[in-house]
């Protein structure tokens, strides 16, 4: 689950770590109040949307003047903000931050994440903050040190601290605060359950300050049940309506581009379908794992989520029956066929438990299916059937 900049902002300042002070606005009629309590002569104002790159594409804006400040704001408010990892579509802005702005002498790149690769946890630290880190990575790995450190309640020692912000050089002051807000993302990150909390950039100011200018935090969703407090914080504006959707259902559904929507059971086969429809050169509309035990239900819902997409141009169902019979889920897809008009081609390929069963049902049905002997057919089918 990801949170807002001001949200992430508000979890470090309870922490202790130094960020600005900001007020956030929700509606275009509070802009206007909310701006004339501000203090300072210098603002920056910010698009509060799930994702990076805002700044390049106009979502962060220096501002000297109240009034021009009242107009930008009613000018952002509203406006759909495309950056490079919002997707073509964008993202409309429904909330702004506003901060004090804060004068910048250098850039760091901060952050402290889950590595699953060697189950530690790892901080990365760079000098070249507000950049593309991957960029970064890529083409000056020099600049980056990469510190994992394994788990332990008493969180990182002196020595890998002292490593972590080695790359920044700070001076005097500045180095304890440096430490401490090493200790301090630590802690939030195994308090509150997060994967990852991304500090770009963290400045220096002109006054020789250390201020964590942006804040990104993402939660695991699996232990945030646990975590109320960080569930309270979800926008489900942010979010996309069919996932939504599909989290009502329990059903692992991640809309993407293209325009061949797919059902599987299992993550593994999900991954494996998605990759033979693009070998055979198409994309798919969405990755989605039906699970084991789906009910016929459930069946009905994920295919109702893959017709709603109007990007999808075909349907390849590919079914592995473990757990999962083949007949419930030929069940499932003639009731949700019955219930939303279905006017795309459908490729079927079932195999393991019922799936004879399974596939006389679907071919009493009267819906025009073409079913397929292995996962290669099936996908030389479907990209066939939709050109
Ligand atoms: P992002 O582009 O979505 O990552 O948004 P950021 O919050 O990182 O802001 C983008 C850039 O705007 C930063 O890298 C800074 O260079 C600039 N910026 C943000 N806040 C301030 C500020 O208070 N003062 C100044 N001078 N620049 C700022
Ligand atoms: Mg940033």
């Amino acid at each position: 689950m990801n949170i807002h900049e001001h949200q992430a902002k508000e979890i470090l300042r309870e922490y202790g770590a130094p960020v600005s002070e900001g007020i956030v606005i929700k509606t275009k009629n509070e802009i206007k109040e909310k701006i004339s309590e501000l203090k300072g002569s210098v603002y920056v104002l910010k698009a509060q949307i799930h994702a990076g790159g805002r700044g390049k594409a106009g979502g962060v804006k220096l501002i000297k003047e109240k009034k021009n400040l009242i107009f930008e704001a009613e000018k952002m408010f509203g406006k759909t903000l495309v950056t490079h990892q919002t997707g073509p579509d964008g993202k409309e802005v429904k909330r702004l931050y506003i901060e004090e702005a804060s004068y910048i002498s250098k850039e760091f790149y901060l952050s402290c994440l889950v590595d699953r690769a060697s189950s530690k946890i790892a901080f990365i630290s760079s000098t070249q903050g507000g950049m593309d880190i991957e960029k970064v990575a890529s083409e000056t790995p020099e600049k980056i040190i990469t510190k994992k450190i394994n788990y332990s309640l008493d969180g990182p020692s002196d020595n890998e601290i002292k490593e972590i912000i080695s790359i920044f050089n700070l001076k005097g002051e500045q180095i304890n605060k440096g430490k401490k807000l090493i200790r301090t993302l630590y802690k939030i990150l195994v308090d509150k359950d997060a994967s990852l909390i991304e500090i770009n950039p963290l400045i220096i100011t002109e006054e020789k300050n250390l201020i964590c200018l942006d804040a990104k935090m993402n939660f695991d969703d699996n232990a945030i049940f646990r975590r109320p407090d960080i569930l309270k914080l979800r926008d489900l504006n942010e979010e996309e309506p069919a996932e939504i959707e599909a989290s009502k259902h329990d059903l692992a559904y991640i809309k993407l581009n293209g325009s061949i929507g797919c059902m599987v059971n299992g993550a593994g086969l999900a991954m494996a379908t998605m990759d033979i429809i693009k070998l055979y050169g198409q994309e798919p509309a969405n990755f989605l794992d039906v699970g084991g035990g789906a009910t016929k239900e459930k069946v009905t819902a994920a295919f109702k989520l893959i017709l709603a997409d109007k990007n999808v141009k075909g349907i390849l169902i590919n079914i592995f029956g473990g757990i999962m019979r083949c007949d419930v889920l030929a069940h499932g897809v003639v009731e949700a066929a019955k219930q939303v008009n279905l006017s795309v081609p459908l490729v079927v390929r079932l195999a393991g438990t019922n799936f004879q069963e399974g596939k006389k049902i679907l071919e009493d049905s009267n819906l025009k299916i073409l079913s397929a002997l292995d996962l290669n057919d099936a996908a030389k089918k479907i990209v066939d059937a939709i050109k």
